[in-house]
């Protein structure tokens, strides 16, 4: 079975090993509707990688069972776990953090992997800081998701553009796919900011046939960017040092606040990151909205 051959592996040591916290402090949590324990084992292989997180062992493995017990190594520190095959609304108003949609699996890691949109509110904070507006591309399904985050990115004076709603590849899709993509993320985007987004940009910036007719229908403009800050893939240090020798007088810098929709992982870097870009290019440039730079030039 999947799970045995796993754990054979991963050479199970008991939870009360010295370093990884009690029960009572259980701090990772995963959530799906998980029909086999085959499922499981693929499920819990996924989110690994793309957390930071490392999944060490299982408890009780030659009696696998709901809530499995887990073990989790992240930034060097171990934290125990239970894996859930359903939570009830009570479950979850008595965990103190989870993330999960339908049978896609997340979790969390204490000091590792942040809750859902505490990136987006620290990267808030530190534009709110240096005085600095900047323009959003938020996708539909995101928006619908946290909704309160959109609304503050919203009040905060951000322009706020449209990334699709579910952040497919656009690449060979039909018209009436991205259409669908665009003109959702739209509606949504004016029900929860009141604002109509001006600008799209396309996922991994792949532009296909019928895109710019229905750009022009919906009143709207492609937008891409001239620096990359690839900040979901290297350290901040390496973002920060990328982001100032590419920069130039009307470059429009790509970072990010959270991973594409139903991803895992963090962009802990871009946080880390982003004070030391905004004051070290702030002694030459003035940061705007790609709305008014084009008003600009
Ligand atoms: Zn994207």
């Amino acid at each position: 079975m999947p799970i045995r051959s796993r754990v054979a592996r991963a050479r199970p040591r008991p939870a009360s090993d010295a370093g990884i916290e009690p029960p009572e402090s259980t701090s990772l949590f995963a959530y799906g509707t998980l029909a086999d324990d085959r499922k499981v084992a693929a499920l819990l292989e996924r989110p690994v990688a793309g957390s930071g997180a490392e999944l060490v062992d299982f408890e009780r493995a030659e009696a696998p069972g709901f809530p499995y017990p887990l073990v989790v190594e992240a930034a060097g520190r171990r934290v125990a776990g239970r894996l859930y095959r359903h939570l009830s609304e009570d479950d979850f108003a008595r965990l103190d953090a989870y993330e999960g949609v339908g049978e896609e699996l997340y979790y969390r890691a204490l000091g590792c992997v942040v809750r859902p949109g505490e990136d987006t509110a620290a990267i808030l904070g530190i534009l709110k800081d240096a005085g600095v507006r900047a323009t959003f591309f938020l996708c539909g399904s995101s928006v619908e998701r946290y909704p309160e985050l959109a609304r503050r990115i919203a009040e905060a004076g951000h322009e706020i553009g449209n990334h699709t709603y579910s952040h497919p590849r656009l690449l060979g899709r039909t018209p009436g796919k991205i259409f669908w993509e665009i003109d959702r993320a739209q509606k949504v985007i004016e029900r929860h900011t009141g604002r109509s987004a001006r600008l799209f940009r396309p996922p991994y910036g792949l532009r296909w046939f019928g895109l710019f007719r229905i750009l022009r229908q919906q009143r709207m403009q492609a937008v891409m960017w001239s620096v990359n800050g690839r900040d979901w893939k290297i350290p901040a240090e390496r973002i920060t040092a990328r982001v100032l020798s590419h920069t130039h007088p009307g470059a429009i810098i790509l970072l990010h606040d959270a991973p594409p929709p139903g991803e895992a992982g963090n962009r802990r870097a871009t946080v880390e990151a982003l004070p030391a870009i905004l004051r070290l290019l702030g002694r030459s440039y003035r940061f705007v909205t790609v709305s008014e730079m084009q008003s600009q030039l």
